[in-house]
């Protein structure tokens, strides 16, 4: 019966929508620990940690007395017109405390699309403080991903998401995806090729006009692409070119932020050094919508430039900094530093990564790149030749889906799959979840 209410009326995104019509979506009923639970009786590993947001698992009564107790207290405030409520000033200072060097201010959203709509929004903001009105392009990468609001999905680099939306919007530029194993020059070092993809960046932009590029976003390793750690140099190379011509870097910590690398932030991993920093999933542990954009001193004295201008900032949202959300937020926060949690990931992350470069040999993957509990497996046809798969077989997704049979939710972005377990996994559970994707490529194979 809930099978066919949803078919009837639930339209769901970012899905096949045919396949949805004719068989139905898998319902997911409850979750426990790194478990999911879905109407066939199934009890599934989630390798994938929802979408890369459910840090602690999916049973934590701190967290949910947490939400229940502000909505006893006080379930909404606004925080437009200058008002405040006491979660959200004491969020606001932890993140700020937790947060990469130099940033000092923060704003709230409810999502990762609506932390990068808001930093693309200050970009162009502050531009015009600055008298640079016509600095508003915004580069992404080919692939990469940073939400789905016009703004942020026109930076996203997916064709699928572009094509007959009439998208990207003029504004938006897209650079080289830097998947060394797919597009390294036969003889062509880490180093050589990141090299290559800066220089071939700073052609973009000197085609562009530099006094016309705002901002640089890209995520640390790249997730919603495929699961891509950067090459050796990577961010060396391409932070040179952005301080060349005064270009912002925003770093997207959405899915790499609190401790998925390894560290509590991605940049921090690969020694960015970015102007401003979105995060959202895990800043709740995914259990209440929350997001936040924080950025340095000197764009907010722009941003008060314009404000004494206009007599009010003229953005935001109901919803920004939600008690609700809030709430959980600093639980979430209070949780990671009392059990270690970057700690924790550190040390499971030995085994985790152990286990998925043992699977390099399977004949179906070609390359096993990863970091923290975070990692990418390229599917091809032929791995030293660099052949992949005809796309019409669906390599992907037959793994993805005898994965799922076998009790482990992964995810298949074409060919490449992405794995991602909770953040509190445990090393029995590794070798449990590791097992079955070997045994899905098996069955794929
Ligand atoms: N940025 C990155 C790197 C993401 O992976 C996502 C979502 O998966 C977003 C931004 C958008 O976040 P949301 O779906 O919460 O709007």
């Amino acid at each position: 019966r809930l099978i066919e209410q949803d078919k009837a009326h639930h339209v769901h995104p970012q899905s096949n929508l045919r396949q949805h019509a004719e068989h139905g979506p898998t319902m997911i009923t409850h979750g426990k620990g790194v478990y999911i639970y879905d109407t066939e009786g199934n009890e599934i590993i989630d390798g994938f940690s929802g979408l890369g947001c459910v840090s602690l698992g999916y049973h934590n009564e701190r967290l949910s007395n947490a939400a229940k107790r502000q909505m006893d207290i006080l379930p909404f405030a606004p925080t437009f017109y200058n008002r405040s409520h006491p979660r959200v000033a004491e969020l606001g200072e932890r993140l700020i405390n937790l947060a990469p060097g130099g940033m000092n201010k923060v704003m709230f959203q409810c999502s990762g699309s609506e932390a990068n709509d808001t930093a693309i929004k200050l970009l162009w903001y502050t531009n015009t403080a600055r008298g640079e009105p016509e600095r508003r392009k915004i580069f992404g990468r080919v692939r990469g991903y940073h939400g789905n609001t016009v703004a942020t999905v026109s930076l996203s680099g997916q064709p699928h998401m572009h094509a007959k939306f009439g998208l990207p919007l003029p504004e938006f530029k897209h650079t080289e995806l830097p998947n060394y194993y797919r597009f390294h020059i036969d003889g062509e070092s880490e180093e050589e090729f990141s090299a290559r993809m800066a220089a071939e960046f700073e052609k973009l932009i000197l085609a562009e006009g530099p006094e016309t590029v705002a901002a640089f976003f890209a995520e640390p390793a790249i997730s919603g692409g495929g699961a891509l750690m950067p090459p050796e140099g990577y961010w060396k190379e391409m932070q040179a070119v952005l301080r060349k011509y005064d270009i912002k870097l925003v770093s997207d910590e959405v899915v790499c932020g609190f401790g998925r690398t390894g560290n509590m932030w991605g940049s921090e991993t690969w020694g960015m050094e970015p102007d401003m920093v979105s995060c959202a999933k895990a800043l709740s542990a995914a259990f209440f919508p929350i997001s936040a954009l924080m950025f340095k001193d000197e764009m907010y004295a722009d941003m008060m430039k314009n404000s004494d201008e206009m007599g009010t900032f003229g953005h935001g949202y109901t919803y920004a900094g939600h008690p609700v959300g809030a709430a959980v937020g600093l639980e979430a926060l209070d949780i990671y530093e009392e059990i270690d949690l970057v700690g924790h990931v550190r040390k499971v992350s030995a085994r985790f990564l152990e286990k998925c470069h043992a699977m390099a040999d399977h004949p179906l993957v070609a390359e096993v790149r990863g970091v923290g509990l975070f990692c990418g497996f390229e599917l091809m046809q032929d791995a030293k030749a660099r052949v992949p798969f005809d796309p019409a077989l669906k390599v992907g997704e037959m793994v993805q889906n005898f994965a799922h049979d076998r009790g482990l939710y992964l995810r298949a972005i074409g060919d490449r799959m992405s794995f991602m377990p909770p953040l509190i996994i445990n090393e029995e559970e590794i070798d449990l979840a590791t097992e079955r994707f070997k045994d899905a490529l098996d069955d794929a194979w």
